[in-house]
């Protein structure tokens, strides 16, 4: 065997393995390669699996079973069908659950800002009337859910992540004791970028747990909820009947969408909660808003027809994304496994795998890679700010480039690693 674990190496074995990894990385460079893993996009091949939608409702069609004419103004809630359909995969009554347009991250976006000039069905003042917001960010987490909460001045808190979601203990603390903790990021069914997915208990204590913000809301972002990569799906929980049933019936805001069902740029997207945050998101929605795009609305309903067929087209892309996840997991195990330099998750499901490298060398890894013609998320952009204190975690989205590239770009960053980690183990030796 090559490779030895590093943290194991005397001085003189790490500068010959240095010596390797820089060899090594100079023939990479004279590849010069240009492929991007950076963004959580479905492939081209998986949009060609929706193709039809851009036939779909056809020229005769317009109107759904309650005889709406799609093509006009209104129905705010979005149509009835679509949402009966969704509220079923997602374990919600079609009477709590909205279908809008084609960016989940509009609404979520839009929840906040709702709050922010208006105050919340539970609030006292407005939120931007607060002295001080705080939200609760599990890390690593979405990037885009960082943006937002920063963007509107929230000081956000990072919540390490366990293996069965947030780290509760720390959020229950952070919670009972300080009115200025609003809210609290989640993506419950295969966490970007960990693939983690929140437990039956974590649930439970999320929705249950004692709040010093009458408030405090749980932004529940299901992105991946019906996006498995193996043959036993996780369970999508009725989050709004536990929190319900634990006294805080509008503590969640459930977020959905299409965008890796069908089109990820022209999907639709759904809201599900309590009848208080449904009737107090329709009121601020409605002025913004006549109604949403329900011809989009009606070429989803006719293309899966039901739940059963959202599911086998969720099949097919599986079927696509499951080699690209196995292929990278097999080269990090085959070029890192025995250095030790560095850990990685293996998603049961979902668009990422989050990888750790040796603390204190993501960004150079990034930099490295960047040199060498690979794009990689920039170094702590899953963590609040774009900053990880350890520098050490990197994003690897495996859908969008093809598998041919996806071995390149996965053998690259392996050595950027592997040189990144024994530049560092040198130097401290030294
Ligand atoms: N939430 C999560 C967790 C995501 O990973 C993504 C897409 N990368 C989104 C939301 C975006 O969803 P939408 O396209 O519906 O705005």
């Amino acid at each position: 065997p090559r490779q030895t674990q590093f943290g194991l190496m005397s001085h003189a074995e790490l500068v010959t393995e240095h010596e390797t990894q820089t060899a090594n990385y100079a023939k990479l460079k004279t590849e010069k390669l240009t492929l991007d893993i950076t963004r959580g996009k479905p492939s081209p091949e998986q949009l060609d699996l929706s193709q039809e939608l851009l036939e779909l409702p056809g020229a005769a069609d317009y109107r759904d079973a309650n005889g709406t004419d799609v093509r006009n103004y209104g129905g705010l809630h979005g149509l009835p069908e679509l949402r009966a359909i969704f509220g079923e995969l997602l374990n919600i009554p079609v009477s709590n659950l909205l279908a809008g347009n084609n960016a989940s991250l509009e609404i979520m976006n839009d929840l906040l800002v709702f709050a922010m000039l208006h105050g919340t069905a539970d609030s006292q003042r407005r939120w931007a009337d607060e002295p001080v917001l705080k939200f609760l960010c599990p890390v690593p987490g979405y990037d885009r859910h960082f943006a937002i909460t920063e963007a509107l001045g929230f000081e956000m808190i990072p919540i390490p992540m366990k293996g069965d979601g947030p780290d509760t203990h720390l959020i229950a603390e952070l919670v009972a004791n300080d009115p200025a903790v609003k809210g609290l990021w989640a993506v419950p069914n295969y966490s970007n970028p960990t693939g983690i997915t929140f437990s039956e208990a974590v649930t439970r204590e999320l929705v249950s747990m004692p709040t010093a913000a009458p408030d405090f809301r749980i932004v529940w972002d299901n992105a991946y909820a019906v996006h498995p990569l193996t043959d036993t799906a996780e369970p999508v929980l009725d989050v709004l009947g536990m929190a319900a049933a634990a006294g805080h019936p509008n503590r969640v805001f459930v977020l959905a969408s299409t965008s890796k069902i069908t089109f990820a740029g022209a999907g639709v997207s759904f809201f599900g909660s309590s009848t208080a945050n449904i009737e107090w998101y329709l009121k601020h929605l409605g002025k913004k808003t006549i109604g949403p795009d329900k011809v989009n609305q009606l070429r989803h309903l006719r293309f899966f027809g039901d739940a059963a067929g959202v599911r086998a087209h969720m099949q097919k892309h599986r079927e696509i994304l499951e080699p690209k996840f196995k292929l990278v997991l097999r080269i990090l195990e085959d070029r890192l496994g025995a250095s030790k330099v560095a850990s990685w998750t293996e998603p049961k499901g979902g668009y990422f795998i989050s990888l750790d490298v040796l603390e204190g060398t993501a960004s150079r890894v990034v930099a490295l890679a960047k040199d060498a013609g690979i794009a990689l998320t920039p170094a702590g952009a899953s963590f609040p700010y774009g900053k990880e204190p350890e520098d050490k975690n990197i994003r690897i989205a495996p859908s969008f480039p093809s598998t041919a590239e996806l071995e390149k770009a996965m053998d690259g960053l392996a050595t950027c690693v592997l040189l990144a980690a024994s530049e560092k183990l040198m130097a401290s030796h030294s």
